[in-house]
């Protein structure tokens, strides 16, 4: 049985279809097992990851704030410091705002239609480039992947903020290896007691309760952050990059999957340097909704709810009505 048609259709799929068995017990018990991996992913695992995304991020800023930057202050100039201050700042508003729109914002419900292919499920039209989501039980319209980091899926909706989020935390982690290398250095690789944290002379008000916990308790603090952010560095990049070439393309992950884009299928050199391409700057054009006198400046570097330029179905019922992508 194609368990990814499963995951996507749903337990009535692997109930009613075929292909999922001969052996009607075996479909009726792969059936709830569908089922129940459906409802652990979405109201478990999905809920429990969200609460950890925020306090991860949550507890690496406040390292940051406390202990990194403190201790780096001693050797880079003021400047640079205020510099970093303002950047981490920036970076922070960036990756909670962009999270929170992803997470919270419907990942691109298509427009009420009869129009036939219908989906099985909702029996509402289904265009080449939408999807049926078992997982949150509905139609996404350019749908990317179920993600369970943001409980919901990647769509049309809801993947620029999905795609900014990554990219401000790939940059944030970055940031916080490349600036912090001599604190993790001094306070867990080669700790000597003088450089330590705890003994360097800092006067901000919270270091003498931090340093009540003793040196260890530092060093360790140090490196759990460090560690994770390096490993959410290298992790989280890779999908940026990943993300930024199916874009670049006009693919989606679930559509490259199941094979929608024959049509489009490119030599793994076109795929690589989509630059080339002569409709590059207007496919990211229309991803990013800088239409109707948007700028990357106002509307991608700060923070911006505009909506996506596909004409989708919104939960108060409206939709922008001019198409500008093929969907
Ligand atoms: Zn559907
Ligand atoms: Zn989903």
């Amino acid at each position: 049985m194609d368990s990814f048609d499963a995951f996507l259709n749903g337990p009535e799929y692997v109930l009613n279809n075929r292909r999922s068995g001969r052996c009607p017990r075996l479909r009726v018990c792969m059936g709830y097992f569908v089922l129940f991996l459906e409802f652990f992913v979405r109201n478990l695992l999905g809920k429990f990851l969200v609460f950890a995304v925020y306090s991860l991020v949550s507890f690496v800023v406040t390292v940051a704030f406390t202990i990194l930057l403190p201790y780096e202050s001693l050797r880079l100039s003021q400047v640079v410091i205020w510099i970093l201050v303002v950047f981490a700042i920036y970076l922070v508003i960036n990756i909670f705002y962009h999270y929170r729109k992803a997470s919270t914002t419907p990942s691109g419900r298509p427009l009420r239609s009869n129009e036939p292919p219908l989906c099985n499920r909702c029996r509402n039209h289904k265009s080449i480039h939408t999807h049926h989501c078992s997982m949150c039980g509905e139609c996404v319209v350019n749908m990317d992947h179920h993600c369970v980091w943001i409980n919901r899926c990647v769509g049309a909706g809801n993947h620029r903020h999905f795609l900014q989020f990554v990219g401000f935390l790939t940059i944030g982690c970055f940031l916080f290896c490349f600036a912090g290398y001599s604190t993790f250095y001094n306070n867990y690789w080669r700790p000597v007691e003088k450089t330590m944290f705890c003994h360097i002379g800092l006067d901000s008000f919270w270091i003498p309760s931090l340093c009540s916990m003793g040196d260890d308790f530092i060093s360790a603090t140090v490196f759990f952050t460090y560690c994770l952010c390096a490993i959410i560095f290298f992790l989280v990049g890779g999908l940026f990059v990943w993300n930024l070439l199916l874009i670049s393309n006009g693919q989606t992950y679930v559509g490259l999957l199941k094979g929608d884009y024959s049509h489009l299928k490119r030599s793994t050199t076109e795929f690589l340097t989509p630059w080339r391409r002569p409709d590059f700057r207007e496919v990211w054009i229309d991803f990013l909704g800088l239409r109707k006198g948007r700028t990357f400046w106002r509307h991608i570097a700060l923070p911006s709810a505009h909506r996506p330029t596909v004409p989708l179905r919104w939960d108060d019922g409206k939709f922008d009505a001019e198409p500008l992508l093929d969907v």
